[in-house]
């Protein structure tokens, strides 16, 4: 028991004061989080525990895409809470049955497995195409090919078709038959994708791994390569997906259809939930009893996701994500010339775009969020020398504008630190 707990206090749990210092003792220390301890948000304004105000930029990492307590997901999932809560899998459900009718009338899919983050999503694409592979055309197509610096979730699975080592290491013996081939590189996966090719998993954008966009010619030989050995594509855009691309899905831009498409966290703004959604003739392989889990499509999930994909899908919301991206753009093209010495050029995808460092600031991404949030404003890195902006989609001009005054006052920040440290350090003789 932990000595904290233990020491005679008597107030209940809920009424205990915590702070960030409580993380160290009771958590497994699988995160870093910040010095501050968020309280309350409303929209893309968020307030830590001694009151002070931030702008978010992270959105949870892509995931609150109509912002902190949306008045239309609150009213629905209120009402939701107030008429029925969960069901096993015995039972279906009306929530779920009309997301399932959203989802596949808005995308190429005509069905969806429900389960609960972006990982499980990927879990389920991956099994479905082995089973696939396996009863259409026998047991020796079982490989899966993936992308370096890719990410896909946290199962073992998922971990071990995601292609950043660190995040395998220690967890051996892994899954088997998985390769990794470079990003946006032609040549290197047609070579990839043998007949016993079961799937081809990829990011239309890849978040973690920096935020670089996938190119229409490599999407395009991806799906060439896998009609033409009979693997599947998986697209996951547990990311890139509802909305913030700037279309409801990235492949709708891209023009490349996946065979199975993995949807998670903006889906349930908050709310967890994850989707694998695929046509029938891939669905039928996975039969009653093939694959499952207790809270996939939980009435009080999916009625949050059933108000998310309404609202966002429609086209003056995805022309307004588009308009703002390109204001947001602009903005940072304007800020990295004005400061070559800390930041590259800014890419990226509607609303998810990644500034890299320039090299003299190489590793130090964090540096810069650091001082950011200081000032006020949240943002997030995709690995040590990216700086990744991922605003709720309904971020207004104003909002715009305050973030790039805060992202110039930190640059200054940083860069005279720099300057300081460089000039209290004796120089090398
Ligand atoms: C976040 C993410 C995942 C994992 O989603 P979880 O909900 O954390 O399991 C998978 N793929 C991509 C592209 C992601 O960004």
């Amino acid at each position: 028991m932990n000595a904290m707990l233990d020491s005679g206090v008597t107030t209940r749990p809920t009424e205990r004061a915590v702070t960030r210092a409580t993380f160290d003792d009771v958590l497994v220390p699988t995160y870093a989080p910040a010095a501050m301890v968020p309280v309350r948000a409303a929209g893309l304004d968020l307030w830590d525990q001694a009151g002070k105000h931030y702008l978010d930029f992270t959105a949870g990492i892509a995931v609150t895409s109509l912002g902190h307590a949306h008045p239309v997901l609150v009213e629905a999932l209120t009402r939701q809470i107030n008429t029925l809560w969960h069901l096993g899998n015995g039972y279906t459900n009306e929530p779920v049955l009309r997301l399932a009718i959203a989802l596949t009338e808005a995308t190429f899919a005509d069905r969806a497995f429900f389960c609960n983050s972006g990982a499980e999503a990927n879990e389920a694409a991956l099994k479905l195409a082995r089973k696939y592979a396996h009863t259409k055309f026998g047991p020796h197509k079982s490989r899966i090919i993936s992308c370096l610096s890719s990410f896909h979730g946290r199962t073992l699975f998922t971990v071990s078709v995601g292609g950043q080592a660190k995040y395998t290491e220690g967890f051996e013996p892994l899954p088997q038959e998985i390769n990794h081939v470079p990003y946006n590189d032609i040549a290197a996966a047609v070579a990839a994708i043998t007949d016993d090719v079961a799937a081809v998993i990829v990011e239309p954008i890849q978040g973690e791994g920096g935020v670089i966009p996938g190119q229409v010619a490599y999407l395009q030989a991806l799906r060439e390569r896998c009609d033409a050995t009979g693997a599947l594509l998986v697209f996951d855009e547990v990311q890139s997906g509802v909305g913030r691309s700037g279309t409801l899905y990235a492949y709708m831009q891209q023009g490349v259809t996946p065979d199975i498409l993995t949807s998670a966290k903006a889906l349930g703004n908050g709310y967890p939930i994850g989707a694998m959604l695929t046509t029938n003739a891939i669905a039928e392989h996975f039969g009653v009893g093939s694959h499952g889990t207790t809270y996939g499509g939980n009435p009080l999930a999916a009625t949050v996701a059933l108000n998310v994909v309404e609202i966002i899908n429609t086209p003056a919301f995805l022309a307004r994500v588009k308009e703002a991206a390109a204001r947001l753009m602009a903005s940072l093209d304007v800020l990295s010339a004005d400061y070559p010495q800390l930041f590259g050029k800014a890419r990226g995808m509607g609303l998810l775009i990644g500034v890299p460092v320039a090299d003299a600031f190489k590793g130090r991404a964090k540096d810069f969020t650091k001082a950011a949030e200081g000032l006020g404003l949240m943002l997030l890195i995709a690995g040590p020398d990216v700086i990744r902006l991922a605003p709720a989609l309904i971020v207004s001009d104003a909002q715009l504008d305050d973030a790039l005054r805060i992202m110039r006052a930190a640059a200054e920040q940083v860069i005279a630190a720099d300057a300081a440290h460089v000039a209290a350090t004796p120089a090398a003789v």
